[in-house]
């Protein structure tokens, strides 16, 4: 009898106090899907259409929160009556302003930008869309230490992408530029091309900034696991991010996304860095949604927001 009590008492208590109060949404990419591409690079879009379908279908159930509205949830300085979703868009693809900012303004929904600098001072490389067009345009694919990897077929090369994507996030984190020049040496490799193409500009970015509905975060310089780097690397990548990001767009940056955002690249260490580098708040992208009991502003959790095509 004590037993059931006991087991009673303690359901009731996880759904009063272990109750989910809103869900925090990654998005990389907004853009339609295109054919002959590869899935993995794909899988990181979800179309406008789906987008909008989102919002619409959740506009009368759910509270469309900023990420500082968030933190003032888990604050508890606001009250809601409904669960809430923030939207959060990491790196900073240019189909953010293209297509997901019209969304947004639309709706009136607010959102934030986790910027990795690096990507739009156009010297971090986007070597996943570099080497989906090797792999594309080649039957088969030869790196730098010998390794064949055959790209005949669709199958292959979807393949080929998943093995020599784990060979390139293996390479150290030091020097990794130059590794990855070096391991893909036997092809024309225009880097550039991808950053110019895919990426936000300065001046896309300072024109959201000026919405009260977008937030601007940092999200380090090179978008490299954190976890590897030294203390002095690491303050580096944290503190620059956000200086560049306030000298450019005239705003403090208090909001700061772990680049791969799980507990890989994010230790201690790390934790500990964003909280001394006067940020307020710091988001994985580990899945998993906010709860009530949830006080640890520098451990948000995230879901990735899925297409199924
Ligand atoms: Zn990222």
């Amino acid at each position: 009898m004590i037993k059931l009590i006991r087991r009673k008492f303690k359901t009731l208590f996880n759904l009063v106090y272990n109750k989910p109060i809103g869900t925090i949404y990654m998005l990389h990419r907004v853009h339609p899907f295109e054919t002959n591409k590869l899935s993995l690079n794909e899988n990181m879009k979800v179309t406008p259409e789906f987008l909008e379908q989102f919002i619409l279908e959740r506009l009368d159930q759910y509270e469309f929160l900023s990420i500082d509205q968030a933190v003032a949830v888990l604050e508890k300085k606001i009250k809601l009556t409904k669960p809430f979703i923030v939207f959060t868009l990491d790196d900073g693809y240019a189909d953010n302003y293209t297509y997901a900012f019209p969304i947004f303004q639309k709706y009136n929904i607010p959102f934030i930008v986790y910027i990795s600098t690096g990507f739009i001072d156009r010297f971090s490389l986007l070597w996943w869309y570099q080497l989906e067009d090797i792999i594309i345009n080649n039957n088969s694919v030869k790196l730098s230490n010998g390794m064949c990897f055959s790209c005949e077929s669709s199958t292959e090369k979807e393949s080929s992408f998943l093995a020599i994507r784990k060979i390139i996030l293996e390479l150290l984190t030091i020097d990794f530029d130059n590794q990855l020049r070096e391991l893909l040496s036997h092809y024309t490799l225009n880097f550039g091309k991808y950053s110019e193409e895919l990426m936000l500009s300065w001046n896309q970015i300072q024109q959201m900034s000026k919405s009260s509905l977008c937030t601007i975060g940092a999200h380090t310089i090179t978008h490299r696991r954190l976890s590897e780097l030294s203390k002095n690397e690491l303050s580096k990548e944290i503190i620059e991010s956000k200086i560049i990001l306030e000298k450019k767009i005239q705003q403090k940056i208090v909001h700061f996304a772990y680049p791969f955002g799980t507990s890989f690249e994010v230790n201690e260490q790390v934790v500990d860095a964003v909280k001394l580098s006067g940020f307020i708040s710091a988001i994985y992208a580990n899945g998993g949604v906010i709860r009530k009991q949830d006080k640890d502003l520098f451990r948000l959790n995230r879901t990735m927001l899925v297409e199924t095509k």
